[in-house]
C-alpha cells in the first residue's frame, strides 16, 4: 500500500485511538481476520501451510472453546476453487485440506449454530504483509 507521509501519521494516530474503538479494525490476538457479526468474536487465520484455523474469542479477547458454530469456506483463487471443510480440534475449527495456491478471494460461510441462518463473509485472499500494520493484507487493521 502506497501513501503519503502525512496520511501514515494519521493512520498511526487512529491505530492507537482503535484501541478505545473494539468495535472497528479489531487486531485479533493470532494475526487473523476478524469475522464482522460473530459473537464470540471469530478469527479467521491462514496458516503458513494454507490450511486455515477459526479462533473465538470473549470481548476482550480472551480464547474461548468453540461450541455450536460451524464453518464452511469457499476460495477462489488462481489456481482454481477449492471447497474448504472443517472439523473441530481441541478449542478451535481447523480445515481439512488448504487454500488453492495464487491470489483471489475467499468466501466464509459462518453458521452460529447448525440451525442459525449462515452469514456470508466475503474478503480478498491476500497475504502480502501491510506495510503500515505489519499484519497480513487480509487480516489488515488499517483504515485503507
Ligand atoms: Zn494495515
Amino acid at each position: 500500500m502506497k501513501i503519503f507521509a502525512p496520511a501514515l501519521a494519521l493512520c498511526i494516530g487512529l491505530l492507537s485511538l482503535n484501541a478505545a474503538e473494539p468495535h472497528k479494525h479489531l487486531a485479533t490476538p493470532k494475526g487473523g481476520r476478524l469475522l464482522d457479526k460473530t459473537e464470540p468474536h471469530a478469527e479467521l487465520v491462514i496458516e503458513k501451510d494454507r490450511t486455515v484455523t477459526i479462533n473465538f474469542y470473549s470481548n476482550d479477547l480472551k480464547p474461548v472453546a468453540v461450541t455450536s458454530q460451524t464453518v464452511m469456506v469457499l476460495a477462489d483463487a488462481k489456481e482454481g476453487k477449492t471447497k474448504m471443510e472443517f472439523e473441530r480440534k481441541g478449542d478451535v475449527l481447523i480445515s481439512k485440506n488448504k487454500l488453492p495456491d495464487g491470489e483471489g478471494y475467499i468466501v466464509v460461510q459462518f453458521r452460529q449454530t447448525a440451525e442459525a441462518k449462515p452469514v456470508n463473509l466475503r474478503f480478498k485472499l491476500d497475504l502480502a504483509n501491510c506495510a503500515e500494520c505489519k499484519r497480513a493484507e487480509y487480516a489488515c487493521t488499517c483504515d485503507h
